[in-house]
């Protein structure tokens, strides 16, 4: 059994699944929140375009969420 490609194929589908943001905008979400720091980040993993630039509910550096796939997809390798 392939442990990384099921962790990392069971992120995907979690992210898919949420595509549309928390805050109601009905936006896809484009953006992760990785900073345990964060308020929001056990609230809002993940959010649109809106609450990125005008809510500053995420105050921190910006990551897209493709840039994470690609991030967890390396880390994965490298540990193979
Ligand atoms: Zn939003
Ligand atoms: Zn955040």
């Amino acid at each position: 059994m392939n442990l990384s490609y099921t962790v990392s194929t069971a992120l995907k589908k979690e992210y898919t699944c949420r595509d549309v943001c928390s805050c109601g905008s009905n936006l896809q979400v484009e953006n992760i929140c990785k900073d345990t720091e964060c308020p929001n980040h056990e609230t809002q993993r993940l959010y649109c375009k809106t609450c990125r630039k005008q809510n500053k509910k995420h105050v921190h550096e910006i990551e897209e969420i493709s840039d994470a796939f690609t991030e967890i997809d390396q880390k994965w390798s490298s540990l193979r």
